[in-house]
């Protein structure tokens, strides 16, 4: 079996699908393994360290052969309509955000598993690409707090006066959310965190941060949050409104699957911030949880500086590249055996993470 890991060609991406480590593990599984050239350079793996890994280079024509083809997001039609015939795509595909790509996949014949649709279960946490690159991101969003607010995360006594800690409110306690805490934390922040799952205050707690209790408990399937209702919302939102005129910087991580990021931080809230706050919004991919957030730009509204970064996992290029490879490895290697592939639809996490248009 060939399998084939690619040069991502979408802007600004810098993660790879296949490392070194993930080359010299397939080759042990019995694949053969090619990479593009110049794959893995975003992320600061160079073409000798896939040869050094028994990895051959590919050119762009390469694709045509692959049985198995890894990477981090979804490929241009025009090259997804290369692919050979049947063959496997493993990755971030999101194959309905996009008809003419899901047609396309359809069209080939192609074995489509967005991993982004991988069960949340115990046994699929070694491929789980979303926790994996939301770590990444939490990181990423608070340094990029500290980096925009004018003051100290921590305490300081100094022979000038002391310094309060900045107070660090992170919206959303998900695994970017709790990574987030984590790392303000750690940056000496005073740290409180709030979201509609019960079971996070003690996840916050555990992380040193103080959970912030808006009254609103929204528990949905599968471990996810559901929307709020009107009145819910409202409740939170007057809670949150009170509350903000105390923090430093907002992190809004909240999220809600399939769905665009619940609003929760109105306009308003935002005018009634202290000039110097800042908020970094990493929902800002599917919308922001912050009604002035700008996706990809940083907007000033009266002295609050508001960040809507995208991508924030491939700032974090080798880190992220290195576990996610791991997650595509451990993926793959539930069908490939012995060097070919077989299915075995009656396991979960192939029958649950298979894309079949429809
Ligand atoms: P996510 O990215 O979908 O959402 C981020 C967070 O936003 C969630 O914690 C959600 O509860 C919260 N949220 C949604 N609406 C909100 C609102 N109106 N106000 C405040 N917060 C709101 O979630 P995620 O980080 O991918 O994971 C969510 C859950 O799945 C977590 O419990 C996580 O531990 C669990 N999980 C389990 C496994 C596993 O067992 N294998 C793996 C990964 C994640």
């Amino acid at each position: 079996v060939e399998v084939l890991g690619v040069k991502e060609r979408a802007p600004g991406e810098r993660r790879v699908a296949l490392t070194p480590e993930t080359a010299r593990k397939l080759a042990a599984l019995g694949a053969t393994v090619w990479v593009e050239s110049g794959a893995g350079l975003g992320a600061g793996f160079t073409d000798q360290a896939y040869l050094d890994a028994g990895a051959q280079l590919a050119d762009d024509t390469r694709a045509s052969q692959a049985d198995i083809v890894l990477c981090v997001q979804a490929p241009e039609t025009a090259w997804l309509n290369q692919l050979k015939l049947g063959s496997t795509l493993v990755g971030m595909l999101q194959p309905q955000a996009d008809s003419l790509r899901a047609a396309t996949m359809q069209s080939r014949g192609l074995q489509v598993f967005p991993l982004e649709r991988l069960p949340r279960t115990t046994r699929a946490q070694s491929m789980d690409v979303l926790s994996s690159q939301a770590g990444m991101a939490g990181y990423k969003a608070t340094l990029i707090a500290a980096q925009r607010a004018p003051r100290f995360f921590p305490m300081l006594t100094t022979a000038a006066g002391t310094i309060r800690p900045s107070r660090v409110l992170v919206v959303g306690a998900g695994v970017a959310g709790l990574q987030a805490v984590a790392t303000a934390r750690r940056l000496g922040a005073q740290v409180e965190g709030f979201d509609v799952r019960p079971e996070t205050r003690e996840q916050i707690e555990s992380l040193g941060g103080k959970f912030l209790d808006l009254g609103v408990s929204a528990a949905g399937e599968g471990g996810y949050a559901r929307a709020l209702t009107d009145e819910e919302r409202a409740e939170q939102q007057r809670r949150l409104g009170e509350h903000l005129r105390l923090v430093d910087v907002v992190i809004c991580t909240a999220a809600v699957p399939g769905r665009p990021a619940p609003k929760i931080i109105t306009q308003a809230m935002v005018e009634g911030m202290r000039p110097g706050s800042v908020v970094v919004d990493l929902a800002a991919e599917t919308g922001g949880n912050c009604e002035a957030t700008r996706p990809g730009e940083t907007v000033d509204v009266g002295g609050v500086v508001v960040d809507g970064p995208l991508n924030l996992a491939s700032q974090g290029a080798v880190h992220a590249s290195e576990m996610y490879a791991r997650n595509l490895y451990n993926f793959v290697a539930l069908f490939v055996k012995d060097g070919a592939i077989a299915f075995d639809w009656e396991d979960e996490l192939l029958a649950k993470t298979r894309w079949v248009a429809g």
